[in-house]
């Protein structure tokens, strides 16, 4: 929770002692009366574990060093009675990170359940804990709420056979609070812009969509992939704290917004935003993203029911996100479809056998010419309202970059005859197969910068279909033979002084971020939501020391296991 932090002046000591003492008989209080309603419950329904676990708050609440600590944070230092208790909390988490016992050491979020607790009482904003669930709104959810939260709604859980990543957009203003679907791989486009929505999802759960029944309460824990149905209450109350550190961790990320992503020693590392509408281009910038590093935008073109957007309506779009991110850079890519983004859904493409190696991206637009200059008219257009960069997606062939350019010049002389304003653009290619990753000196001869697109290259490199979860195991960033590409993408850009950034999921992975830094990457595009995680990494980071640990790395037989180790 963020609160204000003030000096007082001396004769306010007592008054700032009194209010974290009210706040804190307040939620005693408060779980005491809950402790009396378990007490008389059935034997049945009675949450053994909860009770246990209520002592343990009353025990915090109680300690001497909480309260001895504020009060000596209000007496010697005059800080204001919240700014005391956070202050006197981060002193004590400190001791509990030291502990030895795991169990004590987990304790510690406990700790900071009740001091937001009793941060809200001070408030006046303390709201009745429960002791059971809350009912239910409507059929086909579970919650990630706990026995001890305390918000009114009930979060709704939408569990599918499948959702294409157009149904996941329409989500985005929803009510649900999580998906799950049968089918999927971790970096399919569907699970992208879940991620995107910054909302836990677990895709290739296999048959989820029939083992969990309507009204199941529903634990989702996107970062391990797990949904637990009908959890116990000791498993509800473990999730509840772990969802509440996880509430607490986002806040104090909140602190680095505008601190720049500098690394220890000194280089500065640019950190940009994927998006996937020109209104997110407004979330980027309250990320903190210093440009767009990706707009993807294929989802402009989706669920249009073969209707495709004219040059007009993408122009409108494309100038709202450039206008939008306030003369940052922002890097559009064009349209990305086909393998598993098809333009609609009754447009999926099963009649191909291996769709991902199909008609996809460059070489779909390649086969429309008329739709491809369109789009490229479109971004040229919006070039004149700030700074775009332009990027193409899936190129491999030198052909295809040669036909790509005389697209674009084609476009230009188009703008130009009809007297149409537009501006200049960077051009930029995805590295997202391997043949393009293995001919760079190609690809650098041709355009300003390189995008590393890692979900493609992953998949490319390792034959793994993103989207097929019976495969998920073998998709691995760290495998030696995608480091390698990685790798040798970034050096030679750097070699010939062009700019290269990552914008697949890899970049979004803070257990990715150091050895990104280590192989010499300074440009991270991920999705607003990672932003200020990464930067935390970045901020720890030294690069010197990294560079000669990822060379290790590389050369690893198994990277992960050098990387553990
Ligand atoms: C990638 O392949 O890494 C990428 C960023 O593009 P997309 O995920 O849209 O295929
Ligand atoms: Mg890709």
């Amino acid at each position: 929770m963020d609160v204000a932090h003030y000096f007082i002046n001396a004769d306010e000591v007592e008054t700032e002692i009194e209010r974290v003492r009210k706040g804190r008989d307040a939620v005693i209080e408060e779980i005491r009366r809950l402790q009396t309603s378990i007490t008389h419950m059935g034997p049945k329904e009675a949450p053994h574990e909860l009770n246990a676990l209520l002592d343990v708050h009353l025990m915090l609440l109680q300690d001497v060093e909480l309260i001895g600590g504020v009060k000596h944070w209000i007496t010697e230092r005059l800080y204001n009675a919240e700014w005391a208790l956070t202050t006197q909390l981060e002193v004590i988490a400190r001791h509990f990170d030291e502990m030895e016992d795991e169990y004590l050491r987990e304790r510690k979020a406990d700790l900071e359940q009740i001091a937001e607790r009793v941060l809200r009482a001070m408030k006046g904003a303390l709201t009745p804990l429960a002791a059971h669930p809350k009912a239910q709104r409507s059929p086909r959810k579970g919650t990630q709420d706990l026995l001890l939260d305390d918000t009114v709604d009930v979060p709704l859980i939408l569990i599918a056979h499948d959702l294409s990543p157009a149904d996941m957009l329409q989500f985005k203003q929803s009510v649900f609070a999580g998906f799950i679907t049968d089918v999927g791989g971790k970096t399919a486009h569907t699970a992208i812009v879940a991620r995107s929505m910054d909302i836990p999802a677990v895709v290739g759960a296999r048959t989820a969509s029939q083992l969990v029944r309507q009204d199941d309460w529903v634990i989702i824990d996107g970062d391990a992939g797990v949904v637990i149905v009908d959890p116990s209450p000791i498993i509800l109350a473990e999730y509840g704290f772990k969802q509440r550190q996880g509430e607490l961790e986002r806040g104090r990320l909140q602190r680095l917004l505008h601190t720049p992503a500098v690394t220890l020693d000194g280089e500065k590392i640019q950190l940009l935003a994927n998006i996937e509408m020109p209104e997110d281009a407004n979330v980027a910038l309250k990320a903190g993203a210093l440009g767009v590093g990706l707009f993807r935008s294929e989802f402009l073109f989706m669920g249009r029911r073969g209707q495709l957007p004219d040059e007009e309506e993408q122009y409108q779009a494309y100038k709202r996100a450039v206008e939008g991110m306030n003369g940052l850079p922002v890097t559009i890519r064009t349209v990305d479809v086909g393998a598993d983004k098809p333009l609609d859904n009754s447009a999926r493409d099963d009649a191909h056998l291996n769709p991902a190696l199909g008609l996809r991206a460059i070489r779909w637009s390649l086969a429309d010419p008329a739709m491809f200059l369109t789009q490229l008219r479109a971004i040229l257009r919006a070039a004149a309202h700030g700074q775009v960069h332009l990027l193409v997606p899936m190129l491999a062939h030198a052909r295809e970059i040669r036909q790509t350019l005389a697209h674009i010049d084609q476009a230009r002389a188009m703008l130009d005859n009809r007297g149409v304003a537009f501006g200049a653009v960077k051009l930029g290619a995805m590295i997202e197969i391997p043949a393009a990753a293995l001919s760079l000196k190609l690809f650098l001869k041709h355009f300003d910068f390189l995008s590393i697109g890692t979900n493609d290259l992953i998949q490319y490199t390792l034959a793994i279909d993103r989207a097929d979860e019976s495969v998920a195991h073998l998709y691995d960033p760290l495998h030696p033979a995608v480091l390698r590409l990685v790798a040798d993408t970034i050096a030679e850009c750097a070699a010939q002084g062009k700019g290269v950034s990552v914008c697949g999921e890899m970049a979004g992975d803070v257990t990715l971020t150091r050895l990104l830094l280590g192989l010499g990457l300074r440009s991270f595009s991920m999705h607003p939501a990672q932003i200020l995680a990464v930067k935390q990494e970045i901020l720890r980071a030294d690069t010197q020391k990294l560079a000669v640990w990822a060379q290790r790395v590389l050369q690893a037989e198994d990277p992960s296991l050098e990387m553990a180790g």
